[in-house]
């Protein structure tokens, strides 16, 4: 108890906050979107939409900038940008 009555629990220590997710689920999403994209018949987008995809993630705040890498799927952004058959987890493009 405090002055003011108050029973005081101890203050757990703030845990990161986990925003990418962990290798078993980037696993995963990565084996799910090449048999998409290999089921389609690997369509690649055209350069201009793949800029724009760049220009987007350049911009986003979930982008890891030192691997280039989406803090959100995981996935490498200039790959990812390339196919037709991925989207942003955010809905970005
Ligand atoms: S894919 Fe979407 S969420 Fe990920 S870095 Fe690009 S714009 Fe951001």
């Amino acid at each position: 108890m405090d002055e003011d009555n108050k029973p005081r629990f101890p203050q757990l220590p703030k845990l990161p906050k986990r925003l990418e997710p962990n290798i078993i689920a980037k696993g995963w999403s990565l084996t799910k979107s090449l048999m998409r994209y290999a089921v389609e018949g690997f369509p690649n987008v055209s350069e201009q939409i793949f800029e724009a995809r760049m220009l987007t993630c350049n911009a986003c705040e979930f982008l890891k900038k030192e691997e280039s890498t989406c803090g959100v799927c995981g996935c490498a952004i200039e790959y990812k940008g390339r196919m037709e058959t991925e989207s942003c987890p955010k809905n970005k493009w």
